[in-house]
């Protein structure tokens, strides 16, 4: 018997997978989808076992080390799913295998020490000789760690042959064990042996007596460790257990993030809005039929309990389904809305576990024991294997395309999944990315259209300050004139205010301003942000830190000023302008901590703040009643960023800021402060107006020639030196050239936005395509071609339909 094993090897240009023998006592146990450590060249690897076969055209052929699963972590499905992410995002099998499964399921590769010639290894070096044979298992980079020193006379004793290194692979996936007692034998049984134990044994009596006062003897049991808490003594339990009276038994054990209990919730009488919207759902879903539906719905339409009703029925059908939300909106607040309606059967995967904590939600997944998952973009590789529902909350959020290989869309995955299993995938958005609703508008989509807020709760009233007339008469401060009263007033009356800026530390860069320099990393062309807590400059790309500098690198003159506004600088001018009003600020900066997103959220919703002041992480899911005024500090903060999705990302963002407002009963109010008040973004999102702006995004869209209108993909290359990278750049247009259609156009090569980051030059060319055959081979031809000559230090990376442009 021959397995196919792909082999997780670094900046793998080899796609291809190799042929082992499986050893005898094994044949029986190897399945595709399991994980095998395999010997590559000198060295050991992990592999992923895809195929069983009897013959291999190769002659002299390995043979596998040993196997790490007792149960394939990949299904078929998933398998073939590998397969079609390699071709369409353009990486290897290993790459795509590895993002479905869990980080704790990623190898860890260690050296081992191994001594090959004691004797003499003592005669030349007896310290180092008496050192390792008194560790056990001695690891290479422990060993360096601990003992800096020993590093040379290893290398020294390893060129001699009297040392070897042995590459050990570890499977870090660990399910935890719990021991659990309970009695081996009957009660009567139980209570002769006490009495018969002689005074001595008292310990052990006490254990046998709690033993026997359980009334469900027969299926008593429970974990060691209580017994232990309870007093008893761990000694007694064990000689009990040599003598055959109690039993013990490893148990699996789940470790739970989510263990308070959960208040149960049961369906909504829905509006007539939401019922039309949920028929056609469950049509699919009862007639096993792959659509995809797009629930436009306004902020507070009730999307969430449309999909929690379908969900429901896929339940009630014995199937599965899974909920994507974006990471940042995977709040508390949010996953207690599927836990309180479906209690145990719903899985949580988001960042904020820990690998032990995700690899226990994946394994629930996986042995049946739930039957939702609710989590963030990786969760859409969750390993079911009766697929009923798929839905993506916030569909147009661009944290569902992954930036790293594998650069995939999870919306891309979804319904290719749900094709699979001939099951529906719902998009749900406020504000639909342009390319869900152009497909909605050609019916590719079915669109499900949610206009009013349940229960007639109007939208909030917009009004758009410019901020240029407030400076124009003189006001310099981040807060206008309105917004500084609507403010207070709120203080007044005991209401909250939300304040949003964009982004963390939006350009709070340092200018000198007699000559106009701004301190920029040396490592990335792009200006460095200002720290006030640690007065420190940093870079967002890198994380490079200098101090502030005192005067002007360039002209000496003490003119260095800040200019634009952080998150913190909005703190401290609030604290300024209102020292009575208590502020809560959210960015990076201040919920790095695990759970102090949570916390601080908390605080708010308890009143124990009046302003919340934050980046994007406060602009989506947050309901509080008491919320009746938001703040855009900055609106088109996000305008002028090379990006030919700046007006969506802003008419989005502004939207969703807005609908944190008046949510409950009382009417809620928003304030834009805006640089270009006329700009249609700005304008249709005021209005509540999403038709207009896609009438008119859709039509500057058509002219420049983008998405929706035609594809895009993106190829990056960077390298130390700017010519090397020009040169490469210069050679992929003409390949791209040559061989694509007339009906395709390169653009480049260029410069991008940001041209050096981390000391390596950028360039990059991009191709607009409608129908295009020969792009993924060529693309493939490119890949391999620099990676193969990838010595020279050139880096290149392809991203087809990419997010980011800079
Ligand atoms: P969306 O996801 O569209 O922003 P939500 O699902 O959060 O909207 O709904 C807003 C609020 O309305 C929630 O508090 C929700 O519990 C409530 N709600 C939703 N549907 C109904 C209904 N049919 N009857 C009463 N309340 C509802
Ligand atoms: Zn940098
Ligand atoms: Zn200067």
């Amino acid at each position: 018997m021959i397995a196919e094993v792909y082999i997780d090897i670094p900046a793998n240009p080899v796609n291809k997978p190799f042929d082992y023998r499986i050893p005898e006592g094994l044949e029986e146990v190897v399945e595709p989808g399991m994980r095998v450590t395999v010997p590559f060249g000198r060295t050991r690897r992990l592999g992923f076992v895809t195929k069983l076969k009897n013959e291999s055209s190769f002659k002299q052929l390995k043979t596998i080390d040993s196997v790490e699963d007792h149960h394939p972590v990949l299904t078929q499905e998933l398998l073939e799913l590998g397969d079609w992410l390699a071709r369409t995002t353009l990486c290897t099998r290993v790459a795509a295998f590895q993002a479905m499964l869990p980080a704790a399921m990623k190898a860890d590769y260690k050296k081992l020490i191994e001594v090959e010639q004691p004797d003499q290894l003592q005669a030349s070096d007896p310290e180092l000789a008496s050192f390792l044979s008194k560790v056990k298992n001695p690891m290479w980079s422990e060993v360096v760690k601990h003992h800096p020193k020993l590093s040379n006379r290893m290398k020294r004793a390893i060129s001699q042959g009297l040392l070897s290194i042995h590459q050990l692979v570890q499977n870090q996936a660990r399910a935890k064990k719990v021991i659990h007692v309970s009695a081996a034998v009957s009660r009567e049984q139980l209570e002769n042996a006490c009495a018969q134990m002689t005074a001595r044994a008292i310990r052990q009596k006490e254990v046998l007596q709690f033993f026997v006062q359980q009334s469900d003897l027969s299926s008593f049991q429970l974990p060691l460790a209580d017994l232990v808490n309870q007093g008893f003594s761990r000694d007694a339990v064990n000689k009990l257990e040599e003598k055959g009276l109690l039993h013990d038994e490893q148990v699996d054990h789940y470790r739970d993030p989510f263990l308070k209990k959960v208040e149960k919730t049961y369906p909504l009488d829905l509006t007539s809005e939401q019922s039309e919207a949920l028929t056609p759902i469950l049509e699919s879903i009862e007639h096993e039929e792959h659509r995809v539906f797009l629930c436009h719905g306004v902020t507070g339409s009730g999307k969430t309990e449309i999909y929690l009703q379908s969900i429901q029925h896929v339940i009630a059908q014995s199937k599965q389904a899974i909920v994507l939300v974006p990471e940042i909106s995977l709040t508390p607040q949010m996953v207690l809305r599927f836990k309180g309606r479906f209690g145990e059967q719903v899985a949580v995967m988001h960042s904020g576990l820990s690998r032990g904590e995700k690899y226990d939600e994946w394994r629930k997944i996986r042995e049946g024991k739930v039957q939702v998952v609710v989590g963030a973009r990786s969760a859409i590789f969750a390993p079911f294997k009766h697929l009923g529902l798929i839905i993506i909350d916030e569909e147009h959020e661009s944290s569902y395309k992954q930036e790293d290989i594998p650069r995939y869309h999870a919306r891309d995955v979804a319904i290719h999944r749900a094709k699979t299993h001939q099951c529906p995938v719902v998009l749900g958005s406020a504000t639909p990315s342009l390319e869900s609703f152009a497909r909605a508008g050609k019916h590719v989509y079915t669109l499900l259209s949610l206009k009013k807020r349940v229960n007639q709760r109007p939208l909030p009233s917009v009004e758009i300050v410019d901020l240029r007339e407030e400076m124009r008469e003189g006001n310099h401060s981040v807060f206008s004139k309105i917004l500084l009263e609507k403010i207070r007033d709120r203080l007044e009356k005991k209401e909250q205010t939300v304040l949003f800026l964009n982004r963390r530390g939006y350009s709070t860069f340092v200018m000198c301003r007699s000559c106009g320099t701004v301190v920029t990393c040396p490592h990335c062309d792009i200006s460095l942000t200002y720290h006030r807590a640690q007065h420190l400059l940093k870079c967002h790309y890198c994380g490079y830190e200098q101090k502030m500098p005192d005067t002007c690198p360039t002209c000496a003159s003490d003119a260095m000023r800040f200019f634009g506004t952080g998150t913190q600088k909005v703190e401290a001018e609030l604290n300024r302008l209102l020292p009575e009003a208590r502020v809560i600020r959210m960015d990076v900066d201040t919920t790095r901590k695990k759970g102090s997103h949570e916390h601080l959220l908390r605080q708010f919703g308890e009143e124990q703040a009046d302003i919340l002041l934050g980046t994007q992480m406060i602009a989506k899911g947050l309901d509080f009643p008491k919320v009746t005024l938001v703040g855009v500090l900055a609106a088109d903060s996000l305008l002028h960023l090379p990006d030919f999705r700046a007006s969506e990302k802003t008419f989005q963002l502004i939207t969703q800021v807005s609908g944190r407002a008046g949510r409950h009963a009382l009417p809620g109010e928003v304030v834009i402060q805006s640089y270009t008040p006329d700009h249609y973004a700005v304008i249709d999102a005021a209005h509540h107006d999403y038709e207009a702006f896609y009438q008119q995004e859709m039509e500057l869209r058509h002219r420049a020639g983008y998405p929706p209108f035609y594809y895009l993909a993106l190829i990056s290359m960077t390298h130390p030196e700017p010519a090397k990278v020009a040169e490469a750049a210069e050679r992929v247009a003409s390949i791209l050239n040559n061989n694509l259609s007339q009906s395709s156009q390169v653009y480049g090569p260029v410069v991008p936005a940001i041209s050096k980051i981390n000391d390596r030059y950028r360039y990059q060319c991009m191709v607009k395509y409608k129908r295009e055959p020969a792009l993924l081979p060529v693309l493939h031809k490119i890949l391999q071609h620099f990676q193969e000559s990838g010595k020279n230090n050139l880096q290149i990376s392809i991203d087809l339909n990419p997010v980011v442009l800079m």
